[in-house]
């Protein structure tokens, strides 16, 4: 992309009604503009970031065996009446009527919805387990929507709903999805730690939250601090190996890690060493609940069983917050310049800097890179405009692409251009085609 032609409306200014650094800088870095409260649109750049997190969470829904499906976002309120969660759910839920006067509301999750799915499809054992899940815009009328996309009223989320013929299969479905979010928020270069907590209007009594620390985090965290070093790495899980799988959570959920919900000071205390007991705060980027059949009881979703009896499906669901990824990614990976993408979600690979447009060969080397890059797959920012430097460095530290070519008459009179790392500040001086091979070994695997 040359930048001459993209639309990037960066901000110099810090926007006054942005209270915390990652509302800020999406602002400013152009990627989001606010319509009403806690509504946004998505602009190129922000729409980019998005669409890799959404990428993301597909591959690794589909690697753990989820089948991705698409409901709307408008639900009839008939189904809501089977569930009891009409009239349950309150304010924070969006009610609407169509012009034949039916009532309709802007799904704030899809229990229901995809209960009536399953109920109408599916009747037997023999068909499950199965889990479907979606990536859809969710509405909830929140009383203080703040901080940008953190609490949105209009929100981008991964809801996913698994179905099992008995409470064991169940919770391993429940498993699957905490080692697969795992290597999820991984894959976004964040650390996100599974926490014990409580289940609010889903319901159920088997619930994790994952939380990225953050000062600017709404939820206060305790835990035993060993629990950040865990890490998946590049291990091979097979997620039909039901032990593998269990052990993995096992790992990941033994020291101690909760929200202030379920918080127990007298268990922290005796559980965990002094030196290891912290006390921060935390971002919510997702949340699994098991929660049995408290919809396909109440809504008749049934199954066969292999002996012939017909029994109330085992479910549970899992949601990952799409759209406040951006938002807790940038808390977690930022400095006084701007943003520092992971390289797992930037919105370029990488960029290039012409420091003078308009020179022959300066132009000529950009262009050779341009192309390089572009013919392997790693589609570059070009800014290829008539700015001065100190002005395109700071758009460039602003938007936070993990790596940046720069090209500059004298290195291109001699061959040469700097690579520079955004997170270390670190440069150095190589040939254009060593600068392209970098950048592909860089993303090799991400
Ligand atoms: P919170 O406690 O933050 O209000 P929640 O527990 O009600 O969230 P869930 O029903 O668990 O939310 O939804 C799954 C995920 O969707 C959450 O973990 C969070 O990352 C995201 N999410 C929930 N509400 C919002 C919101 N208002 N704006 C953006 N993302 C949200
Ligand atoms: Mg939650």
């Amino acid at each position: 992309m040359r930048l001459s032609r993209y639309f990037l409306p960066v901000l110099k200014e810090n926007p006054a009604e942005a209270q915390i650094v990652s509302h800020r800088y999406m602002l400013r870095a152009g990627m989001i503009r606010q319509q009403a409260a806690g509504i946004y649109s998505w602009l190129p750049l922000g729409l980019r970031v998005l669409r890799r997190i959404e990428q993301i969470v597909h591959e690794e829904q589909q690697r753990a065996g989820h089948i991705p499906l698409l409901m709307p976002t408008l639900q009839p309120a008939d189904l809501w009446r089977e569930s009891g969660r009409y009239d349950a759910y309150g304010p924070e839920m969006l009610r609407l009527r169509d012009r034949q006067d039916r009532e309709l509301l802007y799904g704030p999750t899809n229990e229901e919805m995809i209960t009536d799915i399953f109920r109408a499809h599916v009747g037997s054992y023999k068909h499950l387990p199965l889990t479907l899940y979606h990536i859809q815009w969710k509405f909830r009328d929140e009383m203080r929507p703040r901080f940008g996309v953190m609490r949105g009223r209009e929100f981008l989320m991964k809801d996913g709903y698994n179905f099992d013929v008995d409470r064991d299969s169940a919770l391993h479905a429940y498993n699957r999805h905490m080692v697969s979010y795992l290597r999820t928020y991984e894959r976004m270069g964040l650390t996100a730690i599974p926490m014990r907590a409580a289940s609010g209007p889903i319901g159920g009594d088997n619930t994790h939250e994952f939380l990225v620390l953050a000062q600017t985090g709404e939820s206060e965290v305790f835990f035993d601090d060993r629990v950040t070093a865990l890490k998946l790495g590049s291990r091979a899980i097979d997620y039909d190996d039901r032990a593998q799988v269990a052990r993995i959570c096992e790992e990941f959920t033994t020291l101690y890690a909760r929200t202030d919900e379920t918080h127990d000071q007298a268990l922290f205390d005796a559980e965990v060493p002094a030196a290891h007991r912290k006390v921060a705060r935390g971002i919510e980027v997702g949340q699994i609940f098991y929660f049995g059949t408290k919809y396909s009881e109440a809504m008749g979703a049934t199954v066969q069983t292999a002996d012939g009896r017909s029994v109330p499906v085992e479910m549970g669901s899992h949601g990952i917050g799409v759209s406040r990824l951006l938002g807790a990614i940038i808390e977690a990976s930022h400095d006084d310049r701007g943003i520092i993408w992971p390289e797992g979600v930037t919105p370029f690979p990488v960029g290039i800097v012409n420091l003078k447009q308009g020179d022959g060969a300066t132009d000529s080397v950009c262009e050779g890179l341009y192309r390089a890059l572009s013919a392997r797959g790693f589609e570059p920012l070009y800014d290829d405009t008539e700015e001065r430097a100190g002005a395109k460095f700071a758009t460039m530290d602003l938007i936070g692409l993990p790596w940046r070519i720069t090209v500059g008459p004298k290195g291109a009179a001699r061959g040469m251009v700097e690579l520079t790392s955004r997170r270390s500040g670190e440069s150095e001086e190589m040939t254009p085609e060593a600068a392209v091979t970098r950048i592909a070994q860089i993303y090799d695997g991400v």
